[in-house]
């Protein structure tokens, strides 16, 4: 999910790759490498930092080619090691690799290219691509990647080396970010515009499955049929710090706007053709699956909250009782545990020493622990015994957005699993909830146009001092992670209520003017939760509700309604967290605080 750069020129190319590379370190990677054409392709990798890669390419004479591709890798397929890295080379040596990305159906393919007596070196998804380009090549390049195009699927930008054509390189690109400069005798290929721009401000957009064929005094765009594609040159206008950050002020803006992408990637590659749900190469076998007795979830801060939203749905959806811990709390508290529990822990950054140390604990106690974690090859992920990828790629904003968003995907997914093996819903109910989270991600698309109404609303209410939120049920849940984004990025003082409560004591902080936030997306709560909006707005509260489209009556009780797109009253917590990420943000740019950095915060939690 990392970063890839080409280079098509008249001089070395690999000072540019390298170069290239460094402007894309801000997105974090576990191992890097280049290819370079020179006698023939020449390949250089290392795991690690891109110093490793650049120690290693000094030791290498001759690496003089002027045509190459490079990668940073962040991996989602394999270790990250030197052998797993990129680029990836065919078994004949003839074919040369890099690739953002998953490619969804890689098993299949590579059983088939064995049978064929292809000998694979690497276990990531990416040598695959290498492999069939090799295997379907009959001496034109694009006629090869047409009909590897046809066979792949997934997310990719690819850029390719073939050493029968020592002076092109030829890119595409689907679900996967991908620019062409446009150089003065040299063009280049980058998944982001930073490792261009001491080259060149001007670049081409590819569209889904568009072609690009660069050689150093041309660039040549085809669609599918080989029909030439034209599109307008795009200008870079702002500096490199900007453009790390896609454009956007801040890394929390432009990893909002990244959500819908990134839970496609987690939703899509789980799915199979018809439908079903596939949790990668878990070792928890289905006769586990059924014997479950009860599920310890643990985690801290949002993933914690993203554990209590997991607690109502795979209880729902699977009847298996659900606890929840705080990981702080769990290690030190002797939880009950026996050996037909499931511990689930949840971690982005997959080094949250309290939840390592609670995983310990779990282990220790016989109970088998399933992981869902961001970073791979991360101390949570090596210990567990199997992991799910939230593949979300780096996450560099300390408050969590998309990293707790395709947490709450994976959740789904894993409650839609044993829910199939369990026989606790219906195949027709099952059917409809893998339908409703497969429309999650446009869904989620639209709010974040919600972004200008987001905005205003959150300038008008910047001065509040403390702000609740309430909510009944998985938007009680919801409201925990909504009150934790306002309090970590803007300081604001914020509650989270279930509102049933709120009369057994905190109404009476109630005042006139106090700021309450309302979620109201369950159908079976609905009108107990109106009801207490009349309770708080009695008391001179200025509320604002967030419901279910269609859900209108609430404007006549609260001073403005947000709207989320229908869906299945399990999954709303992923919907109704978006206008919250923005008004978090918003809040926090009016009062004039470091939004990516928050004070006395940091993004991986490696302490007790
Ligand atoms: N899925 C590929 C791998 O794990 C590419 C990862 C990336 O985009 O960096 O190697």
């Amino acid at each position: 999910m990392c970063g890839i750069v080409g280079f098509a020129g008249k001089r070395p190319a690999a000072p540019f790759l390298l170069d290239g590379l460094s402007k894309l370190e801000y997105r974090g990677y576990d191992s890097a490498g280049i290819a370079v054409f020179c006698d023939k392709i020449r390949t250089v990798k290392s795991q690690g930092r891109l110093a490793d890669l650049r120690a290693k390419v000094d030791t290498v004479s001759h690496l003089d080619g002027t045509l190459g591709i490079g990668h940073t890798r962040w991996a989602t397929h394999g270790a990250p090691n030197d052998i797993n890295s990129h680029p990836h080379t065919s078994m004949s040596g003839r074919v040369s690799i890099v690739h953002n990305g998953i490619i969804e159906n890689y098993i299949p393919l590579k059983q088939e290219l064995e049978a064929a007596g292809v000998v694979f070196r690497s276990e990531t998804d990416t040598e695959v691509v290498a492999q069939l380009f090799d295997y379907y090549y009959e001496g034109d390049m694009i006629d090869t990647l047409i009909r590897v195009i046809g066979r792949i699927r997934g997310s990719y930008a690819l850029g390719i080396l073939c050493s029968d054509h020592p002076d092109q390189l030829v890119a595409v690109r689907k679900d996967s970010p991908l620019i062409i400069g446009l150089g003065e005798g040299e063009n280049y290929i980058a998944s982001d515009i930073p490792a261009v721009l001491e080259h060149t401000r001007d670049y081409y957009l590819l569209e889904d499955n568009e072609i690009a064929i660069l050689k150093a005094d041309s660039v040549e765009l085809l669609d599918l049929n080989k029909n030439p594609v034209h599109h307008d040159v795009y200008t870079v206008t702002y500096d490199i710090s900007a453009a790390e950050k896609g454009g956007y002020e801040y890394f929390m803006m432009k990893e909002i706007m990244e959500q819908p992408r990134a839970m496609r990637t987690c939703i899509g590659s789980r799915l199979t053709e018809n439908g079903e749900v596939k949790l990668d190469k878990i070792r928890l076998t289905e006769e586990q699956i059924r014997n479950i007795g009860r599920i310890h979830i643990v985690a801290c801060g949002s993933a914690w909250h993203a554990g209590i939203v997991a607690k109502y749905v795979i209880e729902e959806m699977t009847r298996i009782p659900v606890e929840v811990d705080l990981a702080s709390e769990f290690r030190y508290r002797r939880p009950i545990l026996s050996r037909n529990d499931l511990c689930i822990t949840i971690s982005q950054s997959g080094e949250t020493a309290d939840t390592l140390a609670a995983l310990r604990e779990a282990r220790a106690n016989d109970v088998h622990v399933l992981s869902i974690v961001n970073a791979v090859g991360s101390s949570i992920a090596r210990e567990s015994d199997d992991v799910l990828y939230t593949m979300a790629g780096p996450e560099i904003a300390v408050a969590t957005t998309k990293g707790y968003s395709t947490q709450l995907a994976v959740i789904y997914l894993i409650a839609l699993k044993f829910a199939a093996i369990r026989k606790t819903l219906k195949p027709a109910r099952i059917q409809e909830l893998t339908q409703a989270l497969i429309n999650l991600p446009d869904q989620i698309e639209a709010l974040t146009k919600m972004d200008q109404r987001l905005r205003e609303m959150a300038t008008e209410n910047a001065d509040k001092n403390d702000v609740f939120i309430i909510g009944r049920g998985i938007d009680y849940g919801a409201s925990m992670e909504s009150s934790l984004k306002l309090k970590e990025i803007s300081y604001v003082h914020s509650e989270a209520y279930a509102a049933g409560e709120l009369k057994h004591g905190t109404i009476s902080l109630i005042e006139d003017g106090s700021l309450v936030i309302a979620v109201a997306t369950q159908d079976a709560l609905y009108e107990k939760l109106v009801s207490n909006v009349k309770e708080i707005k009695a008391r001179g509260a200025h509320v604002i509700a967030i419901v279910k489209e269609g859900c209108t009556d609430v404007e006549e009780v609260a001073d403005e309604v947000i709207y989320i797109p229908s869906t299945d009253d399990l999954y709303t917590s992923s919907l109704t967290v978006i206008p919250m990420q923005l008004f978090a943000y918003y809040v926090a740019i009016a009062r004039g605080c470091d939004v990516d950095k928050p004070r006395n915060l940091a993004k991986s939690v490696t302490v007790e």
